[in-house]
């Protein structure tokens, strides 16, 4: 390195501490097949999983075995999926035990690689940052960045809430799944016999709510240069959000969407989101409190 003050040069030094990516980079930078059945590098073979039959996708369960072991939540069945979850979470791969797993992969590049190959192993193969000597050593390799977490989050609760067609995970398949899985029977779809009809769930809002959260995010003055124009995301006719970059779901998340819903939604669903809102704002803060977070 050039040294302009001195004006000399300089062996300089630096060390990749960890990347920061999204999920689909995490598998490429990894090595680990982010998607299918064991899609959690975390939890490896011992991730959960469960195929829906009418929503057709993948869905990852059994999250209380993450939580404390007397956790209240652990004993809880009908809140969540109708069992009890005692299990301890997975023990962290340490990147030593990665690089056993990876180092004797046989990896060929290109399009005309076997298929069978990849089926039999979930790591793909052996990242070119185990080149690093001491990239085996580091606890955690790579990070999740919290701006696309933020935005998908947004993206779903805002979607939810609104009900926008294509954004929201409530629908038909949903709610069969839900009857295939015997759990909360008051959201099941029922007929009449001609017509099928969805129950309203508690997230669900009325017309006039819907008017009321749109109406607030469209009066909401804010400092130049603190966001974009919220005003022309609101489509009033629609009642929908459009067009939301990541920085208006970061926004959102941190101060409006716990503003625009306070006279809407039942106690505790307002509660829970707000509080998820609280969460992102905890952690894009400068200064984080690790106690308090936990
Ligand atoms: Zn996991």
């Amino acid at each position: 390195m050039f040294d302009g003050f001195w004006n000399e040069t300089f062996q300089m030094r630096a060390m990749l501490f960890c990347t920061i990516n999204d999920f689909p980079a995490y598998g490429n930078l990894s090595g680990y097949s982010v998607k299918g059945h064991h899609a959690c590098p975390i939890c490896e073979e011992d991730t959960s999983y469960t195929q829906l039959k009418h929503g057709r996708k993948i869905v990852y369960t059994r999250h209380q075995r993450f939580l404390k072991p007397h956790h209240p939540y652990r004993r809880l069945k009908k809140v969540f999926n109708g069992s009890q979850e005692h299990e301890t979470a997975p023990i962290l791969l340490t990147g030593e035990q990665v690089f056993q797993w990876v180092q004797h992969l046989n990896t060929i590049f290109g399009k005309n690689q076997k298929k069978e190959k990849s089926k039999t192993c979930i790591w793909k193969k052996m990242s070119i940052f185990f080149d690093l000597l001491y990239w085996s050593d580091l606890d955690i390799r790579h990070c999740i960045d919290v701006m696309h977490v933020e935005k998908n989050v947004c993206d779903s609760v805002i979607g939810a809430l609104l009900n926008i067609q294509g954004k929201t995970k409530d629908g038909l398949n949903t709610r069969q799944d839900l009857a295939e899985m015997g759990i909360r029977s008051q959201l099941h779809p029922r007929s009449d016999g001609r017509k099928v009809y969805l129950p309203p769930a508690c997230h669900t809002l009325s017309r006039k709510e819907k008017i009321s959260f749109c109406q607030c995010l469209r009066r909401v003055k804010v400092p130049q240069g603190y966001s974009s124009n919220i005003k022309s995301l609101v489509q009033l006719k629609d009642l929908k959000l459009v067009g939301l970059k990541s920085h208006d779901c970061h926004v959102l998340m941190q101060q409006l969407l716990a503003v625009a819903i306070r006279d809407i939604l039942p106690n505790k669903v307002r509660l829970a989101i707000t509080r998820l809102c609280f969460f992102f704002n905890a952690i894009c803060s400068k200064v984080v409190d690790p106690v308090k977070l936990d």
